[in-house]
């Protein structure tokens, strides 16, 4: 049998990827997947086109492909993804972690640097807005909950495999514990579902076939039921100069930010780089 090189596998991937992906997103997939199973860097795959695959590592690709070609999310196929640069595991459990959230948390460790701050992130899933900031500021106090106890492990992993101290806890944020409801912070964060049922018919099938739909979607028909609980919340346990950072829906800011300052509250809202209104601030001092 003919040695099978970098170029040909290479090759095969993009023929069968791009039926069903755009061009870019076939490159993507097909570098990010050389790399994984290859070790080897992206300028490698190009570079170095006529070095052999071994037997394993066409067999590991053919496998990936496949599940391409089923829409499966990538980064649950290799069951990992960077965040904020750093390696997190993902699985079919929690969301895989978006840039746009790198922003929030972009946002949120450019404007709090002291330290010693208690720091609560509502709905982590894999932890990644809670591991983050904790790898950053290593001085601060950060629980993180999730009423999903899968999620909870791969957060737990997370936060290990980063050398990150989180503290979590199983917690339903729309009827949260005594416990929880006992401590005060000083910056409550929360990326929770957002979805709107009128969204779901336009999400791609990577997304609404793989990823867990209590993570994207309110239980019912209020798409901002967290929005309210995590605004009740702050209300009784956000220390006086707290803030809150959340993640919201693009087509629901002002409505997002009317909750907060209904409970007395000051509210910024901020764009992602896409120019869509994804993030929001509430405080009640300047
Ligand atoms: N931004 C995600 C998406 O569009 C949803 C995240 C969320 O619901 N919190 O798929």
């Amino acid at each position: 049998m003919i040695n099978q090189t970098v170029k040909h596998i290479a090759g095969a991937m993009r023929r069968e990827l791009s039926l069903l992906y755009s061009p870019e997103e076939t490159e993507a997939l097909v570098s990010r997947t050389l790399q994984h199973v290859l070790k080897v860097s992206r300028s490698d795959i190009y570079l170095q086109p006529d070095t052999n695959v071994s037997k394993t590592a066409v067999h590991a690709i053919e496998k990936i492909t496949a599940a391409l070609k089923k829409f499966e999310p990538l980064q649950y196929i290799l069951g990992e993804t960077s965040f904020y640069g750093l390696d997190f595991k993902v699985n079919s459990n929690v969301l895989i972690p978006r840039p746009e959230t790198e922003e929030l948390v972009d946002w949120i460790l450019k404007e709090n640097t002291s330290d010693h701050l208690k720091a609560v992130d509502l709905g982590t899933g894999s932890g990644c807005i809670a591991v983050a900031i904790a790898k950053n500021r290593p001085s601060w106090d950060v629980t993180a909950a999730d009423i999903s106890p899968e999620a909870l492990k791969l957060a737990g992993e997370n936060a290990a495999q980063n050398n990150t101290k989180v503290t979590f806890l199983h917690e339903d944020m729309l009827n949260l514990s005594a416990g929880l409801k006992g401590r005060k912070f000083n910056l409550i964060l929360s990326n929770p579902p957002y979805v709107t049922t009128a969204q779901k018919e336009e999400m791609q099938p990577n997304v609404l076939d793989y990823e867990p739909h209590v993570a994207l979607f309110a239980p019912g028909p209020d798409p901002l039921i967290f929005y309210r609980a995590i605004a009740s919340f702050a209300f009784t346990n956000l220390e006086p100069s707290g803030k809150v950072y959340v993640e919201i829906n693009e087509d629901l800011s002002e409505k997002s930010a009317k909750i907060f300052e209904e409970k007395g509250f000051k509210t910024n809202v901020a764009r992602d780089i896409h120019g869509k209104y994804r993030m929001l601030k509430a405080y009640r001092n300047d």
